[in-house]
């Protein structure tokens, strides 16, 4: 068997959630070839399964390559080298004539009830321009206030979304849009958890922060105490030698509003290089969407670079389309948006999520493969992350292949005494020499998340008995394929471990209706019998499928099989919703107009 081996040192690059194939395709294997290698090491894939990147940096080593698993970030990149867009190169070849200088983008941040959607709506109501005495007044999610700073009119665009839960989402996606933070502190409560937590995230950032210390209206405000209090966090006031601004302000009685947006434009001015070049196709973030029943998906954007026009093809995350039409947040239409200008954007194919980065292609046709390539990539990703990792149906398996030799077991419950009572039983099982039950850890009340990795790490089962998982261990157990089981009858979990241990445990099926077609003709065929001309109403149908037919509601025929199935002349293997198929049911000729058939399959049941 001949697989080319690198020395050690060469660099093969992968995406997320690729496949054996992948990497086979790189280094010029066959796939089959690597299948073997991989499972002489241990490990059991099928070719084009994803693999997580443990598996491929073992796979990697046996053969003499480091394999570099690739963000999402540094694919998309890749990707769009596919198109010949390269974003970095675009800014490089930017020169100083073609820099044009851009409002600032602030995100308000902090603690819960410390005044930051007041703030915002202070700030909001303090738009002076002229002609706008109405002030803004649609939610897109960011909107844009003129300030006079020093005798000049200066937009600043304010993201509308309060929290830094927004912020770090957007950054996680490798989006940045802030350039800088307001740190909103009240003045009567002082440094709270989530102050520290926005400041942490805002200086990871790298993010310069203007504080705003509110509510100095009320009584037992204490703006020095705050000051003082954020020295130990490394924000130093100005006023104490520091290079922190820090306004008093009250958002409630406008006070100092005029006076945080001079220090917002101060800051800006004095560390940041505000630029951007807005001839060119736009770039830029999705900061909001939804889907509006009336117009479809609605996203507001935010533009980074370039101009955005009505008219531009454009792609945003995987959802991609033609901007049909732009409104401002005063709900006024608008033609085109020039850097840091937020817009909302009508003509998307779905709903971009928060931080999608969204560009302008030459053509729909692009636009269109971009996201596609986008979606499978994502796709591939999840699948990777979703694998299973053990459950109580495939133990026995695993057992036998060598992969694991003991189950291990995480027992929460809602009483001690229970808990005891289920760990006691089960390590009364009588069991084979060769495999081990280990309980790695028990406790009393929900399934947390630590509970949950913990179960990643020891690829333990977790038992919850009479409680459930919090919705963050519920999330994290799904993303990592962690088989969590509830049972609130202590024998039931006895035998179902036993069962496991035993090799008995065999997965429950349930019946799923897989596709309807609606019969419209029966041609007759002497020698194929009647052939049903139907349309799909919903579902798929696949050739092959267990069937029924159902004539007002009441089955005719049932354990049938699709054994023909046909589009026009062509055989095929599945037809979708809404198209039109010629379905040949074997021997059972009793079908008439109007008769429904479903198709149904048989999906691993999950137990209770
Ligand atoms: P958020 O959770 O940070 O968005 O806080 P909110 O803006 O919702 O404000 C929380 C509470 O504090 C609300 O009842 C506000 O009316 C109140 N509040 C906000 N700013 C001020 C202020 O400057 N002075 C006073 N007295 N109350 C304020």
């Amino acid at each position: 068997m001949s697989v080319p081996r690198g020395d050690g040192t060469t660099v093969v690059r992968l995406r997320r959630g690729a496949s054996i194939s992948d990497f086979a395709d790189k280094i010029d294997a066959s796939p089959g070839n690597l299948v073997t290698v991989l499972f002489h090491l241990g490990e059991m894939a099928t070719a084009t399964e994803s693999l997580d990147e443990a598996t491929f940096g073992i796979l990697g080593e046996e053969l003499g390559y480091r394999i570099l698993i690739v963000s999402p970030e540094e694919e998309d990149r890749e990707l769009l080298e596919g198109f010949s867009i390269d974003l970095d190169q675009e800014l490089e070849d930017e020169t100083d004539e073609d820099l044009q200088v851009r409002p600032p983008v602030v995100t308000v941040m902090g603690h819960v009830d410390h005044g930051k959607t007041r703030l915002l709506d202070a700030i909001r109501n303090a738009n002076v321009v002229a002609g706008e005495a109405g002030g803004i007044t649609q939610h897109i999610g960011a909107y844009q206030v003129v300030a006079e700073h020093e005798g000049v009119e200066r937009p600043i665009t304010f993201i509308d979304t309060p929290g830094h839960e927004a912020f770090t989402a957007m950054r996680a996606r490798g989006a940045q849009v802030t350039d800088i933070a307001i740190l909103v502190v009240a003045a009567d409560d002082g440094i709270m958890p989530q102050t520290i937590e926005a400041l942490n995230h805002a200086q990871a950032a790298n993010v310069p922060i203007v504080v705003a210390v509110n509510k100095i209206d009320k009584e037992s405000a204490n703006p020095q105490k705050v000051r003082q209090q954020l020295t130990e966090y490394g924000l130093v006031a100005e006023e104490y030698g520091g290079d922190v601004m820090f306004v008093d302000v009250s958002a409630r009685n406008n006070i100092n509003i005029k006076e945080l947006l001079d220090a917002v434009l101060l800051t800006a001015d004095a560390g940041l290089d505000m630029r951007a070049n807005p001839n060119k196709d736009a770039r830029g973030v999705a900061i909001e969407a939804k889907l509006d029943k009336g117009r479809g998906a609605v996203a507001t954007v935010l533009i980074q670079s370039g101009t955005l026009k009505v008219g531009d093809p454009i792609v945003a995350g995987t959802a991609y389309g033609r901007v049909r039409a732009m409104a401002d947040e005063n709900g006024d239409a608008v033609e085109f948006a020039t850097p840091s200008r937020p817009v909302q954007v009508q003509g998307l194919s779905s709903v971009p999520r928060a931080g999608d980065t969204f560009l302008v292609t030459d053509d729909d046709r692009t636009a269109r493969q971009i996201a596609e390539k986008r979606e499978a990539a994502e796709r591939n990703a999840m699948l990777a992350k979703s694998r299973k990792r053990i459950s109580l149906e495939d133990f026995t398996r695993a057992l036998e292949e060598g992969k694991v030799e003991s189950l291990n077991l995480i027992i929460k419950g809602d009483v001690s005494g229970a808990v005891e009572a289920l760990e006691e039983s089960l390590l009364k099982i009588e069991i084979d020499e060769s495999v081990q039950l280990r309980i790695i850890h028990r406790g009393v009340g929900a399934i947390t998340e630590s509970d949950v990795n913990l179960a990643t790490i020891d690829n333990a089962i977790i038992i919850g008995f009479n409680v459930r998982p919090d919705p963050k261990a519920r999330e994290r157990a799904a993303r990592e394929g962690v088989d969590i089981r509830f049972y609130s009858v202590i024998y039931n979990a006895i035998d179902d471990v036993e069962a496991s241990l035993t090799g008995m445990l065999k997965p429950e099926y349930e019946e799923v209706q897989s596709g309807v077609a609606e019969i419209r003709e029966v041609f007759r065929s002497s020698k194929f019998g009647n052939i049903a001309g139907v349309i799909v109403r919903s579902g798929t149908i696949t050739r092959n499928a267990r069937a029924r037919v159902i004539r007002d509601g009441v089955v005719v025929g049932d354990n049938l099989a699709i054994e023909s199935l046909r589009r026009f002349k062509d055989d095929v293997t599945e037809v979708r919703t809404d198209f039109e198929a010629g379905i040949g049911l074997g021997k059972f000729n009793d079908i008439q107009i109007g008769d429904e058939i479903e198709t149904t399959e048989m999906k691993e049941k999950p137990r209770v």
